[in-house]
């Protein structure tokens, strides 16, 4: 087995006295959807902000390819290749598709962020971006405004965004929400290819992709891990049908 990129050693979280994550350990490997789902309250957003930095857990450690990133702020972890794809949409509306993906190419540089038309001069830069937007599908929109783009390609700009890290691994929150049958299939495609260049812990509500996309999927309930496993040992397993699947 090879090891893995992220791992999450009993992480705890309290709010006051409840326990919103619940000596929480899961791990995620290379070449992997490692899926994470769960009743609403369940713990996942409290769990995936303790992987991307935005919360310090109790107790309990967060490691990226060995290395213990508990105490890292969120810029250095997007440093170390940690990509994140966000539930609430981070793009630039009035700037194009290209220069948003230019932007993202050049936050991977830790330069500090411009909005100025000579950054779309900068071949590395550009290069990076345009790969990054063939990569998604978004290739002939590059000179479109981002507010002219669909929901659903809205999402895999955020995608190709991420990808101009190079990064090592995608945190995922929901990258199907609020998106139609079309959108959904598109997606799917879309990371079930991406998995390849790096692993995605995936947290989603849509359960036909969740089935159809995850190696492995961990349920959490009431911040603790009740299962991990292949799809397959999840929809039989007795405690998550009870707990979850509403069986
Ligand atoms: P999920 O994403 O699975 O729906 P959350 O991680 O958002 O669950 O929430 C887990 C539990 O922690 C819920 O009971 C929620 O009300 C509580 N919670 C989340 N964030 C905070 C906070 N900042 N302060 C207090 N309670 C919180
Ligand atoms: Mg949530």
């Amino acid at each position: 087995m090879s090891a893995p990129i992220l791992a999450l050693d009993r992480v705890t979280k309290r709010f006051g006295a409840l326990e919103a994550s619940r000596a929480v350990s899961l791990d995620l490997r290379p070449g992997e959807i490692h899926a994470l789902i769960g009743p609403n309250g369940a713990g996942k957003s409290t769990l995936i902000a303790q992987i991307t930095g935005a919360l310090r857990p109790d107790a309990g450690t967060v490691s990226l390819e060995g290395r213990d990133i508990t105490g890292l702020p969120t810029p250095a972890r997007a440093r170390l290749g940690l990509a994140r794809t966000f539930q609430i949409s981070q793009l630039a509306m009035g700037h194009t598709v290209l220069e948003n993906a230019v932007l993202g190419a050049q936050g991977a540089t830790g330069a500090r962020l411009s909005l100025w038309r000579p950054i779309l001069k900068d071949a590395a830069l550009r290069a990076v971006a345009e790969a990054a937007l063939q990569r998604v599908g978004l290739a002939e929109h590059a000179g479109a405004v981002t507010a002219e783009l669909s929901h659903g390609q809205r999402r895999q700009l955020e995608v190709a965004v991420a990808l101009t890290l190079a990064p090592r691994l995608f945190v995922m929150d929901e990258p199907m929400a609020g998106l139609g049958l079309e959108g959904t299939a598109a997606m799917t495609g879309l990371l079930d290819g991406l998995r390849a260049e790096a692993p995605i812990l995936l947290v989603e509500h849509d359960m036909d992709a969740v089935f159809a996309l995850a190696d492995r999927i961990t349920v959490l309930v009431a911040g603790e891990v009740i299962a991990t496993g292949a799809p397959e040992e999840i929809r039989r397993n007795r405690d998550v049908r009870v707990a979850y699947l509403g069986e």
